[in-house]
């Protein structure tokens, strides 16, 4: 169910609805949009008796959602969603390109910033690196955990990038999201529905990686966990489907981001590196993904993938990584999206303080 406000509702009469909401026993989410607010309505297993809902001051109509998931439907919100990131010029979705590099891993300070001073020179806004790591033997390299973490951390300091980085499970989510600007929720995890609740719970942004055999609903469905819980700031990704094609690492499904772009309004990147699994083969597909209208994309660099503790095979080279940027700029206009160059942080406030 969704509560449809007139375009002149007044917050008062928006609030109002919310407590009604919740006087029945159900979850309100306020959803702003560029010409109205519409509220939608979890918790309810079937119909929502409408409760007088829809002769309540500025409800223009109450409908019923059909679709399996609510909260990240266009019948809730038609206009993109656009994730900004307070006190940096960065943004995920709308007509920005957002470009998230760097290592599969961070292995040492050393790697870590040797990485990330190169894809900060080809004017990235966001830095990824896994602290924690799915790795399919208990016996490879399963991260630096917290000591990662803090890597990370320096990079931002030291160059304004934005982190994107890996909650493998409910034991470590939180310490993730205290550090990082965006929690990755990998592949492996799109359907583990405690963790992705517990990720609605934090109001860190969330990037949520389509499953290997996940169906466009089971990715929906899954971002629908996070919102459900009341975080709205979701971004999607395909990384590639599990396929009988064997001349790639995954098969990179591009047709689902106009799909995802025709059913809801959430942000989808498209990550060339775990898609195909082979450096030749990042940059084609990386051009493609742009092509196709993704609002980012993911790519692993390494200063030296060769040596890279994990997934070198499909890790490009710095001067590769540049070459992508300026590929993909070109291509950005020709669909009508632009690329950012770098990032811009405000200067601290000091406001507050003594
Ligand atoms: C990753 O981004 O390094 C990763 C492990 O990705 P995925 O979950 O898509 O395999
Ligand atoms: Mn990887």
């Amino acid at each position: 169910m969704l509560v449809v406000m007139k375009p002149q509702a007044t917050p008062e009469e928006i609030q109002a609805v919310c407590d009604r909401i919740k006087a029945l026993g159900f979850r309100a989410h306020p959803m702003p949009g560029a010409e109205r607010t519409a509220v939608g309505i979890t918790g309810n297993s079937g119909a929502v008796e409408q409760g007088g809902l829809g002769d309540l001051p500025g409800v223009a109509e109450v409908i019923r959602v059909t679709k399996p998931y609510k909260l990240v439907s266009r019948d809730v919100k038609q206009e993109d969603t656009i994730i900004t990131f307070p006190g940096t010029n960065a943004s995920i979705g709308g007509r920005n390109l957002a470009v998230i590099a760097g290592p599969c891993s961070i292995e040492s300070r050393d790697q870590a910033f040797a990485t990330a001073e190169q894809v900060a020179r080809a004017g990235v806004q966001f830095f990824r690196g896994g602290a924690y790591k799915p790795r399919t033997s208990p016996y490879a390299f399963q991260g630096m955990g917290e000591d990662g973490l803090k890597i990370m951390a320096e990079i931002r300091d030291t160059f304004g990038l934005r982190i994107v980085t890996e909650a493998l499970d409910n034991e470590s989510l939180d310490l993730v999201a205290e550090y990082a600007d965006v929690i990755q929720i990998g592949a492996r995890n799109m359907q583990n529905f405690s963790l992705l609740k517990r990720a609605g719970r934090t109001r860190k942004p969330v990037l949520v990686k389509r499953g290997m055999s996940a169906t466009l609903d089971e990715l929906l469905m899954a971002a629908e966990y996070v919102m459900s819980e009341g975080n709205y700031q979701v971004i999607l990704c395909e990384r590639g489907v599990r396929t009988f094609a064997d001349h790639t690492r995954n098969t990179l499904d591009l047709s689902i981001v106009p799909a995802v772009q025709r059913a809801s309004h959430l942000p989808i990147i498209v990550d060339p590196s775990h898609g195909t699994g082979k450096r030749n083969m990042v940059l084609p597909l990386a051009r493609a993904g742009v092509a196709v209208g993704a609002n980012g994309l993911m790519v692993e660099v390494h200063h030296d993938p060769d040596k890279a503790i994990s997934d070198g095979a499909q890790t490009i080279f710095p001067e590769q990584f540049n070459e992508l940027m300026q590929e993909v700029t070109q291509i950005a206009a020709a669909v009508h999206r632009s690329v950012p160059r770098g990032i811009t942080v405000a200067e601290p406030t000091t406001a507050g303080r003594g």
